[in-house]
């Protein structure tokens, strides 16, 4: 009998026991293509033999040192690498061990940040409704995703959301991307203005939405608008990048192609490649001198912040997707993935929407395309998908769930920086032949 349980606990799962570049391998010898990165994580793919050594030579030397009596060259190190290619302002790092962790180490930054500066009333946290920031109970209540909240309403912090930038859906048809932009900002300051701009601390969004609706990217402008609306009032705004972020998109940060910078950004995922959980959260140099010329320290800590052996992973990572040209290769090969099923799908009746940035890509199913009509929910179709996929040997992320009360089956493509032309050939031809079984049983 397995004591491990994961998500669900009788589900039987195959036993993962390698990983080979751009494969898994299970204990029955059968190879997967990791063509999502597990969730967007694994962007070296696995077993790199560089990161693996930085690990090992880190081990070796130094574990783990606690941070409240030691900082250590390789956190000093990644913390200046980050900072130096970061959006502008955005000049220091609290490393964490993933991607809610860093949404929450966020959220403390705000709240402490308007403490310091005696706005006390300013504790209102703004996100959409289409939005995943994590399990924690922070991270969840702000969070707009339905199914995982369900079961834990009424949650014990309060958030407030706006509507998604959800081109698909909710640009209306006689609607330029500006004015549907406009649209949102605009919503966003009439919520500030409800609650009280001198209530509101921080707006939330991911740059490129990843687990609630596979990959959707803001249209042009959403930011710029958004990032001026935040301005006027004094609002904070904190972008999620802990899926989106560390070249996912073809960009180190995503929002370089937004133009805009934010006051706090998160990133996780992508940061350790999965080689090591770690998170960090961006700090803009006003938060952190407001904090530091007053109360002195950020009132915050987990036991494994900074851990060496994780910031050693990432710093390797990191150095090898910058000396290996890897972000030429995720803007290339994600053109050719988006082209390679805009072809094939071009005509399919269940395809509604296929996009995303770089090799973060997203593909919604419909029963109908004219009308856009969801599938039934019961039917589980995202779930069947997976299934199908494994079946074929290829791993794909899928997602089910309800926005605004539409229901939409999705599946994220995110296949790790250093697929190949013939990689990509190989995961449209299994995902076609997924998607196919997935529709027929
Ligand atoms: N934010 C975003 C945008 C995410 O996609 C996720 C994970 N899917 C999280 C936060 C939470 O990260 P973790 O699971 O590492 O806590």
């Amino acid at each position: 009998m397995s004591h491990v349980f994961h998500r669900l606990p009788k589900q039987t799962l195959p036993v993962a026991v390698s990983g080979d570049g751009i494969e898994l391998i299970d204990a029955a010898g059968k190879r997967y293509i990791d063509a999502c990165g597990g969730a967007a994580v694994s962007c070296l793919g696995h077993g790199h033999p560089r990161v693996v050594a930085a690990l090992t030579r880190q081990a070796q030397q130094l574990a783990y040192a606690h941070t409240s009596f030691f900082t250590t060259q390789v956190a000093e190190e990644l913390a200046d690498w980050l900072s130096a290619r970061a959006p502008q302002g955005l000049d220091h790092v609290y490393f964490v061990s993933g991607g809610s962790e860093a949404v929450e180490a966020a959220l403390k930054l705000a709240r402490q940040y308007f403490v310091e500066r005696g706005e006390t009333s300013r504790r209102h946290i703004i996100a959409r409704r289409q939005s995943y920031h994590g399990n924690t109970l922070g991270a969840l209540a702000i969070g707009g995703n339905a199914w995982r909240r369900e079961p834990f309403l009424p949650l014990l912090i309060e958030a407030h959301h706006v509507s998604p930038c959800y081109a698909y859906r909710e640009q209306r048809a006689d609607e330029t991307e500006e004015a549907f932009a406009q649209r949102l900002a605009d919503e966003l300051e009439q919520k500030i203005l409800q609650l009280g701009p001198e209530t509101v601390a921080a707006f939330v969004a991911e740059t490129v939405v990843g687990a609630t609706a596979g990959a959707v990217p803001p249209v042009r402008e959403y930011f710029k608008k958004i990032r001026a609306v935040c301005d006027r009032y004094g609002v904070l705004l904190i972008l999620d990048e802990v899926m989106s972020g560390m070249g996912r998109t073809g960009y180190l940060f995503a929002c370089t192609e937004d133009g805009i910078a934010p006051d706090l950004l998160t990133i996780a995922k992508g940061l350790g490649g999965g080689y090591q959980p770690i998170g960090a959260t961006l700090v803009n140099d006003r938060i952190y001198r407001t904090i530091v010329d007053g109360s002195g320290f950020f009132q915050h800590g987990h036991t494994y912040i900074g851990h060496a052996t994780a910031c050693a992973a990432a710093l390797e990572v990191q150095h090898v997707i910058e000396e290996d040209r890897l972000l030429d290769n995720v803007r290339a090969r994600g053109e050719q993935l988006r082209t390679l099923l805009r072809e094939r799908h071009a005509s399919h009746p269940h395809v509604g929407d296929i996009r995303g940035r770089g090799l973060f890509i997203g593909v919604e199913l419909v029963a109908d395309r004219e009308t856009k009509q969801a599938f039934e929910p019961g039917l589980k179709l995202h779930a069947r998908i997976k299934r199908e996929a494994m079946a074929h040997g290829l791993m794909v992320y899928p997602m089910g769930g309800t926005i605004d009360g539409v229901h939409g089956d999705h599946v994220l493509l995110a296949p790790p920086f250093i697929c190949s032309e013939s990689d990509i050939e190989r995961i449209v031809e299994r995902f076609d032949r997924a998607l196919a079984g997935a529709l027929s049983s």
